[in-house]
């Protein structure tokens, strides 16, 4: 939630001391409401008015904050809420994430015209963290870069430089599955 919710949410603690024979001075509802809110405010008002909504037909007496948590979280069927400061990853990103994730991050080679062109249509394609796209993933509860498929010239690039990788790493005489772990988990965790 933020500060332009707070009117809906007034609303929302209305109708529940309403329900509930809450009777209290308006100060004291005042400071009531600015202490939920500030403890809900991590839930879109949406889910906050859906939980609401929960709490009405579930419970017997006015919710702890807490508890208002747990209704919200189970209403969202246990998936983590995005954090305020990053968007949600669409659902086309999930799928295509869990696809390459089940693919080890490699599929069949391409023949588009920018894997013709670059003669890299014979080479598997590879799966790479965006790290500049920076996404939730609530089935994760992480922040994870935004992957995407590379192709064509991209794809050459990034052949050439994992042979070059790998070629010092030998040189230096280390293991090169050490060195790609950044390759092969296109996620991080987020601040
Ligand atoms: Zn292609």
């Amino acid at each position: 939630m933020t500060d332009f919710d707070r009117s809906k949410f007034e609303d929302v603690m209305k109708r529940l001391a309403r329900h509930y024979n809450r009777k209290q001075s308006e100060t004291d509802f005042a400071a009531w409401v600015r202490t939920y809110f500030h403890g809900l405010r991590k839930w879109e008002i949406d889910d906050v008015i859906h939980g609401a909504e929960r709490i009405i037909e579930t419970q017997r007496r006015f919710p702890l904050v807490a508890e208002w948590h747990e209704l919200i979280r189970l209403a969202k069927r246990d998936l983590a809420p995005c954090p305020v400061n990053a968007r949600q990853m669409t659902v086309s990103e999930l799928a295509e994430h869990a696809r390459a994730q089940a693919l080890g991050y490699e599929d069949e080679p391409c023949n588009c015209v920018d894997c013709v062109r670059a003669h890299v249509d014979h080479l598997a394609l590879r799966f790479v963290p965006c790290d500049d796209e920076v996404a939730f993933n609530p089935h994760t509860n992480r922040l994870m870069a935004v992957g995407y498929w590379l192709h064509g010239e991209g794809l050459g690039r990034w052949y050439a430089q994992h042979r070059s990788v790998y070629a010092q790493v030998r040189a230096l005489g280390l293991k090169p599955e050490r060195v790609f772990v950044r390759d092969e988990t296109p996620e991080y965790e987020g601040a």
